[in-house]
């Protein structure tokens, strides 16, 4: 069966490079965290395909990795670093049409500068859309200086993937026990979620096109005390007409839950159509057998798991 994987990074080769020849690289040195990735990342494309193979996975939407948004520097800095990375995943999906599709990295502080590299991604370099993070250096987006990259991107019909970069909400409570990974990314999705629904983004731009990682959060489990607040409070229905509820469906969301009755709710709350494959490769936090993983639950039907695996993205991106 086909499985196409919406949910997977690297680090780019062009900044490997930069750090073993102990340069700057758009303002990143080898002291920085973000050069402290993990070694698959660092892999070359016949080296993904070959871990591919191993998992079952037919084709890998590659994004450059959260560490690389890079939002808090210049612009025009981050931009050129965009850029780089873009072109880097571009030459992926040309070397190797059948495996790779890419999402681009924006420079997201500034939103002009954001939808001429995301046009320049998806109409010259044939990307699918972008990765970005749940929020710009603390803005959300339900910012009106946003509103033009999402009016620009639901033009273009590119797929926007929200993925956390550090900090979380949770790292300014507690930074112990991996929690800000474990409970601050489904934490940030969720508020993510909030940020469009009550802003009234998704009625302004309907024909967006959002996918949340790892499942919405707790975007699901939480919706019934979002539609409560809509109900009883006048603030949370300034943008909105319908319950936020009403919205679950103009998402897409990954499968990454890592629980089966977690997935299962999220199906049965969201439909099957709206959920698909994506595992977080090469991370400690990926699904190990992914598409195994997938085809062994037993609370899917063979059409669900078709389903989540390829059909709705090969539907979604057109592949
Ligand atoms: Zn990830």
């Amino acid at each position: 069966m086909r499985s196409i994987d919406i949910h997977a990074h690297l680090e780019p080769q062009c900044f490997q490079k930069a750090m073993r020849e102990g340069k700057t690289w758009h303002g990143i040195t080898a002291d920085d965290e973000e050069a402290d990735l993990d070694p698959m990342e660092e892999w070359t494309p016949d080296e993904r395909i070959r871990d591919m193979d191993s998992l079952g996975v037919d084709v890998q939407v590659v994004s450059t990795s959260s560490g690389f948004y890079q939002y808090h520097q210049e612009a025009a800095t981050t931009l050129a670093l965009a850029r780089d990375c873009n072109n880097e995943v571009h030459q992926m999906t040309l070397d190797h049409p059948d495996r790779f599709k890419g999402f681009a990295t924006l420079p997201m502080q500034d939103p002009s500068l954001a939808i001429e590299e995301l046009d320049r991604a998806v109409n010259r370099l044939g990307l699918v859309g972008a990765m970005i993070d749940d929020h710009v250096n603390g803005k959300t987006y339900d910012e009106p200086e946003f509103l033009p990259f999402w009016k620009a991107a639901e033009q273009m019909g590119a797929l926007i993937f929200i993925h956390q970069g550090a900090p979380t909400v949770v790292e300014s409570r507690i930074d112990r026990y991996h929690l800000p990974n474990t409970i601050g990314n489904p934490a940030n999705r969720a508020i993510t979620f909030a940020s469009f629904v009550f802003g009234g983004v998704m009625d302004t731009c309907p024909d967006l096109k959002i996918c949340l990682a790892h499942g919405g959060g707790y975007t699901c489990f939480g919706i019934g005390r979002m539609d409560r607040g809509w109900q009883v409070r006048s603030e949370a229905r300034i943008n909105i007409n319908q319950p936020p509820s009403t919205y679950l469906r103009r998402f897409y969301y990954d499968c990454l839950t890592h629980s089966e009755a977690a997935l299962r709710y999220l199906i049965d709350t969201v439909g099957v159509d709206r959920v698909v494959f994506g595992t977080d490769w090469p991370a400690d936090m990926r699904i190990d057998w992914s598409a195994s993983w997938v085809l062994g639950l037993e609370s899917l039907s063979q059409d669900e798991k078709e389903a989540i695996l390829w059909k709705n993205l090969e539907g979604l991106l057109g592949i």
